[in-house]
């Protein structure tokens, strides 16, 4: 793809300009000053030189003597006079030239021109370079020809051999297919006017971050071979009211002029946020000045010319109503985090740019990289490069993925951080206590391995569970099992140590998520059925909720969330008491060996008792 942007000269290259052409002027105008050293000298060897016919040229002041010496490039000094009355005499004798040496007064019309006129022209022409830049970016304006200021700034990518194809993008099956009706539209609008189906005016790309909505919309453009104008919701963002408008117009000018073309604004959540309703507050006029603006030219153009209209977010319930309504983005494509074949498709895509050892398992790295989006994934490819190049290897293997997982989960193992005994004891009982847990309870992903080597996120050890498959559906008992499993590191420490450490933070904070939840959004509790309590406000941006309830119903929600909780922990640690030989045997395994598998963990665990 080839991007084509707009020569911009900044306001500091016209200040430049008339600084230069300032210093060239004095240059010209003052050669004699520029780099002219006077040299003071006494009077004595004023005459020593007058004697010796060193002297060029001589100037007598009132108070002072200017003089240049014979040489190639005379030098200039200055003496003070004394009262001599033979001074001429001996001048003439010496045969100087009386002349000026320093400059004096000027030409009094160069001096005028210089001190009157020549600032005034500089001062009008900087205030004018400034208006023009100002017009040029608020744009339109009553001055004829000004309508072509204002311009979008928007970068038109041109199709071109190195273009994105939708086959860079793996997974995101259904909107690949969504958008490759797009790309039909514009290659042959007639089939589809034939017919009389109109082209959706604008398509909504939702989802998370790094789920490649920005890589799409390039692999449109890529595909379609349509002039592409590309450009951030936050650039629409200008510091005075009106300039954002004026921004939105002139682009949808341009994609006029270039139908049929694509339109497309990332992070449309910038300008397209709901506008206050209760307008208190002076809300923010330029922004929705800037939305109107984009609402209305949606408005303006017929879907049959040509433009379709792009746009990508990862907070859509924010958009203002108005621009989700049919008409402007009627249809929206949810581009959502890869499932298991999804992440295995996009690991290969990235792999393939990089040398691999034969044995690599990709369905092995997916599994365990749940949950990771394709930024996340291609990352990881990265990162188990860089690994494999740093252990001085030609190709990548599965081991280097292995802990590229980790690194983009949990960051780069720390190995000079030292624990102490102790506290190397605590951790191996922590970590084994989650898995002894997991692998207590039925329904329980198994766990695929437990290290205690720390992590530059501040990890001191963690437990990866893997799920076999794909899930979809949890069940309460799942949850609960789950809950279980996140308290079991504190069972430990309670049961072996006899007290506690500030070790289970994290755990702490996720069982509290999933009990809340449980309680206030899945319906999983007798006293408040199937009432939805809590409601996520923002889906793709880690999932915050609202609670909206009375505050006796918000005492009531936290009273059961504990009892959820302290239900499990008691039967984590009752699940610990019944195999306390299995929970001491392996936790001393753990901490000789630093980090095992789930295998190893297995076999200990099944060995007859
Ligand atoms: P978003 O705009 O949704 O936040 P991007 O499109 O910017 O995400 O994706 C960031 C990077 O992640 C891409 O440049 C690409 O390398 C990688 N990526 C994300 N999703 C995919 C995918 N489905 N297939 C291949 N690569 C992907
Ligand atoms: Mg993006
Ligand atoms: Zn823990």
């Amino acid at each position: 793809m080839k991007k084509v942007e707009r020569p911009k000269k900044p306001l500091i290259f016209y200040y430049m300009v008339v600084l230069l052409v300032m210093i060239l002027l004095n240059i010209l105008l003052f050669p004699r000053l520029m780099g002219q050293e006077i040299t003071r000298v006494d009077y004595g060897t004023f005459l020593t030189m007058l004697e010796g016919r060193d002297v060029a040229v001589v100037e007598v002041e009132q108070d002072v003597i200017y003089f240049t010496d014979t040489s190639e490039e005379p030098g200039v000094y200055a003496t003070v006079p004394f009262n001599d009355p033979d001074l001429v005499d001996r001048l003439w004798e010496s045969g100087c030239k009386f002349d000026q040496v320093m400059p004096k007064e000027m030409n009094p019309f160069l001096s005028f021109f210089l001190t009157f006129i020549l600032p005034i022209v500089v001062f009008v022409a900087i205030g004018q370079l400034m208006s023009r830049a100002l017009m040029k970016r608020m744009g339109g304006g009553a001055m004829g020809g000004a309508m072509q200021f204002g311009k979008s700034n928007a970068k038109v990518y041109i199709a071109s051999e190195t273009g994105i194809k939708f086959t860079d993008v793996a997974g995101e099956d259904e909107a690949k297919e969504n958008l490759q009706e797009v790309v039909d539209f514009l290659h042959n609008p007639q089939k589809y006017q034939e017919i009389g189906a109109r082209m959706p005016k604008g398509v909504l790309l939702v989802g998370p971050p790094g789920t490649g909505k920005t890589l799409l919309a390039k692999a449109v453009a890529g595909e379609a071979g349509v002039p592409f104008f590309s450009i951030s919701g936050s650039e629409f963002v200008e510091m005075f009211v009106g300039m954002g408008a004026n921004k939105v117009r002139d682009l949808f000018k341009q994609a006029n002029e270039k139908a049929p073309c694509i339109v497309f604004i990332d992070e449309i959540d910038t300008i397209g946020k709901k506008r206050d309703a209760s307008g208190m507050g002076g809300g923010n006029d330029e922004r929705e000045q800037t939305l109107n603006q984009l609402l209305t030219e949606m408005d303006g153009f017929e879907g049959s010319k040509g433009v379709v209209i792009l746009a990508a977010t990862n907070r859509p319930e924010t958009l203002d109503p108005a621009l989700l309504r049919p008409g402007r983005f009627d249809r929206r494509v949810p581009v959502e985090l890869p499932d298991l074949q999804g992440r295995e498709a996009i690991l290969k895509v990235h792999a393939a740019k990089v040398k691999l050892a034969e044995d690599v398992d990709f369905n092995a790295i997916a599994r365990a990289a749940s949950g990771a989006s394709g930024a996340e994934l291609a990352n990881m490819v990265n990162e188990a490069a860089l690994r494999a190049v740093r252990q001085g290897r030609r190709f990548v293997t599965q081991e280097d993925l292995q802990e590229s997982i980790e690194v983009v989960i949990a960051g780069y193992q720390k190995k000079n951080k030292i624990l102490s005994d102790k506290e190397r004891m605590i951790v191996s009982y922590h970590e084994i206590d989650h898995a002894l847990v997991a692998a207590l309870q039925t329904h329980s992903a198994p766990v695929a391995k437990i290290t205690i080597i720390p992590r530059t996120s501040g990890a001191l050890g963690y437990t990866m569970q893997v799920e076999q498959e794909e899930r979809n559906l949890m069940s309460r008992e799942e949850l609960e099992n789950q809950i279980a499993t996140l308290t079991g590191g504190r069972a430990a420490e309670e049961l072996v140590f006899h007290s506690i450490t500030t070790g289970a933070s994290n755990d702490i904070e996720k069982a509290t998520k999933l009990a809340r939840a449980m309680v206030t959004r899945y319906g999983m509790t007798e006293d408040f059925d199937m009432v939805a309590l809590e409601t996520v406000t923002n889906q793709y941006m880690g999932g915050d909720t609202s609670l909206a309830c009375a505050p006796e119903t918000s005492a009531k929600i936290d009273q059961m969330v504990v009892d959820t909780v302290k239900a499990q922990h008691q039967k984590a640690l009752k699940l610990l008491t019944d195999n306390e030989a299995k929970l001491h045997e392996l936790s001393k395994f753990l901490c000789e060996k630093e980090t095992i598998t789930g295998e190893e963990f297995m076999r200990i665990l099944e060995q007859g008792d």
